[in-house]
């Protein structure tokens, strides 16, 4: 992806775009700090496929000035964070608009630049990073774009505010029409309001009637990415009022959208939109749980295979199997392929990971030994120390198997101590347990380049949280197209994708993380050892991932459930026959713009 090639192309052509994609992040290059994890890759992964594919698509997010950090961990596991300073004027065009909003009290100067995210056949789908680092701007506000999950919950409010309000004024001012608004998590939730502003034109808000809500209602569609209650931003009425202003304040009351008396972004996206999912199968069941009032659907999470999967792949996909890169299908017939081939390109993925640890650390780990990876936000319901819970059992283990290596990563949020005291105990854990047969590694600043070498290098994918918290994952599917198995508890996509000793291992439900613990170290011991002991059966289970699990938890195929179940439903189109049906405008669109339903 070049950054310098957007520089000089022209901006496409914004009137025809009918999905406008709301993100707070979205992990737009490797060499830009817009995103922190697991929900801005899956923003540009989501957004990547859309290009590949055609989509009629456009994003908004924010330009994140000094950007996510980079984790420094001490020789103890002590985490320090840096900031990550970009100039977008250097790098990106400008979107050439200013839009003015009304956020605490005060005007705010919003502009613009424009990433293009380019498909392979050249299709692309712009996104405009919102910015207020703008002449004329209160000195506070011109850093309201800086901190990625920075800040206090008064600044979150006002970067939501920026995102939601901004984002719909921004579009607006460009010529854009979309049809229908995704907010990607509740931290958009704010576009809704916006979009009463600009659908009750002028008028106040006070003056919005039911039918002005269905109005809203009928263009936007919500995605809810996790189960855990810290992840569903809330605020005081105070800050709402303070930074919204009474009228916008007073709309959202008077909508229901308070949750135990707290502003809360989930349920006004949730009483804003008119299709609601969660990120797989169970987290959608889980999700309906959580919130009663609404109809929950699910679509499953995927990732951007050409992003993921490895340059030996690359080249073995380039030769043997053409339109993979706009089709993702075909990784079905990945069952052509010679499994020996496949295993080749995995030892160049292996080898390419550990030569980059070597040049990191000086650490050397030997490529015919037994690798597991772990590498996820730091987070308790993750539970990275389980694979350490029987430390002797482990160390048996591996002096029986012929030795074993884990190569952990992942960072904690600045100011969540007890994920900072995780990794230490890993760093503790390992320097106990570092022996001839076993090694243990934990790797400073886990991201893209990062996230990308682990799963395309290591043996097998360990991911061990507590249930039902994990709402998808992602990193277990990276692995998978890469031939990489799992080894996990069945929660998230996990459900879906696990085929005993095909595709990978179940850690089975109990009562103790003991006994959890303990079904991990059993198949450890007597399944995988054994068959990564025999080269054939493990090349046959590399060939199974990447033909059964790589072929359905790709973005491809997620964009394309987005576009018939969420943006352009079946049943709308057939609604669309009546005239007075709220919903002809976007049923029309699918009609035009939806070339695979075709
Ligand atoms: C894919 C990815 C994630 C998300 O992975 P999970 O399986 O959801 O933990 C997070 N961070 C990085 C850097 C990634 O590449």
């Amino acid at each position: 992806m070049s950054l310098s090639n957007a520089l000089t192309t022209a901006a496409p052509d914004l009137s025809s775009r009918s999905i406008a994609y709301f993100s707070m992040e979205i992990a737009l290059s490797p060499a830009l700090p817009t995103y922190s994890g697991g929900l801005g890759m899956l923003a540009g992964d989501t957004l990547r496929s859309a290009a590949d594919t055609c989509r009629p698509m456009v994003a908004i997010s924010l330009v994140h000035r000094r950007g996510y950090f980079r984790q420094n961990l001490d020789d103890q596991g002590q985490q320090t964070e840096v900031d990550v300073p970009w100039s977008p004027e250097t790098m990106l065009p400008s979107a050439n608009r200013i839009v003015t909003l009304t956020v605490q009290g005060r005007e705010l100067l919003v502009r613009a630049w424009r990433f293009d995210v380019t498909g392979v056949t050249g299709h692309i789908i712009p996104v405009f990073l919102l910015d207020t680092d703008v002449e004329g701007n209160d000195e506070w506000d011109r850093h309201l774009t800086d901190h990625l999950y920075g800040g206090d919950t008064y600044y979150r409010l006002c970067q939501e505010a920026v995102l939601g309000l901004g984002g719909v004024a921004m579009l607006q001012a460009l010529g854009c029409k979309p049809s229908v608004y995704h907010m990607n998590e509740g931290h958009a939730a704010l576009l809704s309001i916006g979009l009463l502003e600009e659908h009750l034109s002028g008028n106040p808000l006070r003056e919005a009637q039911e039918i002005d809500l269905e109005a809203v209602r009928c263009q936007c569609v919500f995605t809810t990415h996790t189960p855990v209650p810290a992840g569903h931003d809330q605020f005081g009425l105070d800050h709402m009022y303070q930074v919204l202003g009474h009228e916008r304040a007073s709309a959202i009351e008077r909508a229901d959208c308070l949750h135990n008396g707290l502003m809360n972004m989930t349920y006004i996206a949730l009483r804003f939109s008119r299709y609601v999912n969660g990120v797989a199968m169970q987290h959608g069941k889980v999700s309906q749980l959580m919130f009663p009032d609404y109809k929950v659907h699910s679509i499953t999470n995927g990732v951007h295979a050409a992003t993921w999967v490895s340059k030996p792949f690359q080249e073995l996909l380039d030769a043997e199997i053409s339109n993979w890169r706009t089709d993702n299908q075909y990784f079905r017939s990945v069952y052509g392929i010679d499994p020996a081939r496949i295993s080749a390109c995995h030892v160049k993925g292996k080898q390419r990971l550990f030569d980059v640890v070597a040049k990191r650390t000086g650490q050397h780990f030997n490529p015919s030994v037994l690798t597991l990876g772990f590498a996820r936000r730091v987070a308790t319901y993750k539970r990275a120390s389980l694979l350490l819970e029987d430390p002797a059992r482990l160390v048996a283990i591996a002096e029986k198997i012929g030795g074993l290596q884990i190569l952990y990563a992942g960072k904690a949020h600045p100011a969540d101590a007890a994920g900072k005291g995780l990794i230490r105990d890993v760093f503790a854990a390992a320097a106990h347990l570092n022996s001839n047969a076993l090694k243990i590694l934990y790797l400073e600043n886990y991201d893209w380049e990062l996230g990308g070498l682990l799963t395309q290098g290591v043996d097998v994918w360990v991911n061990t949280p507590r249930r039902p918290y994990e709402a998808s994952g992602t990193s277990g599917m990276k692995a998978a197209l890469n031939g990489v198995p799992s080894l996990s508890v069945l929660d998230g996509w996990w459900i879906e994708g696990c085929a005993e000793n095909v595709t990978g291992w179940a850690i089975d439900d109990a009562e103790t993380e003991a006994a959890e613990a303990a079904c991990l170290y059993d198949k450890l011991e007597q399944r995988i050892a054994p068959m990564y002991a025999n080269p054939a059966a493990w090349a046959r289970m590399q060939q199974h991932c990447i033909a059964i699990n790589g072929t359905f938890f790709n973005t491809h195929r997620m964009v394309m459930q987005y576009f018939r179940n969420a943006y352009f439903p079946t049943t709308v189109v057939s609604e669309a026959a009546t005239p007075t049906s709220p919903v002809k405008a976007p049923a029309l669109d699918a009609l035009l713009s939806e070339p695979t339903l075709a």
